[in-house]
């Protein structure tokens, strides 16, 4: 055997070797099969079963099986997924899942996810995956134009809105050209209500030592316009440079939707960026009773809307938009010697590649397009508006069990607290909380208004109906009563 007759042998040894990567039809089916029907037997006990299990033991069993030389059996994978994945910790998909900012994930969804995956179109570059780019952008268009932005707007769909806001962030450093020597100067002006993920992009957008200025919340924890408006002129009569403006549409806290016309006013005659965190409210745009208080959305430079969040994806999509696209790509834009013959044939900025960090990335249109196509915008509409009455609901009948409530809900969050007949109300508070996350047949959180410790209900999962509603004022009145028995707290 001469050179070229040993290596096409060694070739043809591998790809033998390599053979189980392809799965023939057959095989495929199995697969499909198995996994499948695993998904089933899931949904099926989802409503059953504890919305958390505090019990995390289980994840260490995924230790017992590492990447080996050797295959493994898809029971037994499947298996031990449930036990040390499904079986632990927060069920984000429960209906009993009432806290932090629940999950969703649609079928549809998945199964837009499965034909991403499957097809696995490059979705950068418009030369590439042409119909994948439009897709996203057609996406894109349609909450741009829910925000009532204009034609010459885009945007990008992230993992997230924590990657939303850093890609704002860095637009608006771009766009009003901040060097090194200016951050010290340059003012961000926020409240105690807007999103930590906001202050992370700052830092890692190189900005952590800009300026904050707290702007004061009003009793609904909303921004106070006037003191915005002080704080601004301050600022420039310190020789501060006033520069960029981050308000919420929906806090995560409270639900608090900051007046975002005055504010859109003050910014454009001031001159500063305007940045609309609306990762949690912004698809309330699409409820009738909400959408006139997210009036003036329209005015800001960019804002941030989070589909795995009120449209109940599955987690992995966010979406950023900036008014003025240019922007975008001029924050973003890039070029390499390699891709010559790509960029080329995609003339104008307008793929992924350009509008974002991100080059090679998850096809992520399908997850939204196929549900919000198949079902229609009706059925997400009046899913969100049951979410508010359910929150309005809550936060009367948990007032009339007795307990103080925070501000009136503005979206699907309700902050209350029991009042103990005696001792630290904080302390019977973190214990009520811990009781009810250790029980497991709701989740409920917590956090702090005006120092004090509020527990925390959040209503957005698309499977919470009335009933899981009803199931945890049951549970309230059970703890609270044990609590106030034992005085254990
Ligand atoms: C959830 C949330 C974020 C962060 O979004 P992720 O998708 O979790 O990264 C940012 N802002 C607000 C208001 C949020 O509710």
């Amino acid at each position: 055997m001469n050179a070229t007759g040993g290596l096409i042998a060694r070739i043809r040894e591998l790809e033998r070797a390599a053979r189980p990567l392809e799965p023939d039809s057959r095989e495929r089916h199995a697969l499909h099969e198995a996994v499948a029907g695993h998904a089933e037997a899931f949904l099926d006990r989802l409503s059953a079963v504890p919305a958390f299990e505090a019990n995390a033991a289980p994840a260490r069993d995924l230790a017992g099986h590492r990447p080996s030389e050797g295959p493994a059996a898809l029971e037994e994978l499947l298996d031990l997924f449930r036990r040390a994945v499904e079986d632990t910790g927060l069920k984000a998909s429960s209906p009993g899942h009432v806290a932090y900012i629940p999950g969703g994930g649609l079928y549809a969804s998945a199964l837009g996810d499965y034909l991403a995956a499957v097809t696995n179109e490059y979705a950068g570059v418009r030369f590439a995956g042409p119909g994948a780019v439009e897709m996203e952008n057609l996406l894109l268009r349609w909450m741009a134009g829910l925000a009532g932005y204009p034609a010459g707007a885009h945007g990008n769909l992230t993992s997230g809105g924590s990657i939303a806001n850093l890609i704002a962030v860095v637009t608006a450093r771009e766009a009003h050209g901040l060097r090194c020597a200016d951050i010290p100067r340059a003012v961000v002006y926020l409240t105690a209500q807007a999103h930590h993920s906001l202050e992370k992009a700052l830092r890692i957008a190189g900005l952590g030592e800009c300026v904050r200025h707290r702007v004061a919340v009003d009793a609904g924890q909303r921004m106070v316009p006037e003191a915005l408006q002080r704080a601004i002129a301050d600022d420039r009569a310190a020789g501060l440079r006033p520069w960029l403006v981050l308000s919420a549409a929906g806090s995560t806290d409270v639900g608090a939707i900051d007046p975002l016309k005055r504010i859109g006013r003050i910014t454009a005659a001031e001159g500063l960026w305007y940045h609309v965190d609306a990762a949690y409210g912004g698809f309330f745009l699409l409820c009738r009773e909400v959408r006139e208080r997210l009036g003036g959305l329209e005015l800001s430079d960019s804002l941030v809307m989070d589909p795995h969040k009120s449209l109940f994806l599955p987690y992995g999509i966010g979406a950023v938009l900036v008014r003025d696209g240019e922007q975008l790509a001029r924050a973003h834009h890039y070029h390499a010697d390699y891709m010559q013959d790509a960029v080329a044939n995609s003339p104008a900025a307008d793929s992924p590649a350009d509008l974002s960090p991100e080059l090679s990335k998850h096809f992520r249109g399908p997850r939204l397009w196929l549900p919000l196509l198949l079902y229609g915008v009706a059925p997400f509409r009046a899913c969100l508006e049951e979410k508010l009455c359910l929150t309005r609901y809550f936060h009367e009948r948990v007032r009339s069990l007795g307990f103080e409530v925070g501000p009136e809900p503005e979206l699907t969050v309700s902050t209350y607290r029991w009042l103990p007949q005696r001792g630290d109300a904080d302390a019977f508070n973190e214990a009520l909380v811990r009781s009810i996350q250790q029980d497991g047949r709701v989740f409920v959180s917590s956090t702090r208004i005006g120092g004090r410790y509020y527990l925390r209900l959040a209503v957005l999962g698309f499977r919470t109906h009335l009933e899981t509603i009803d199931l945890t004022l049951e549970v309230l009145a059970e703890k609270v009563a044990k609590l106030e028995t034992s005085g254990d707290f």
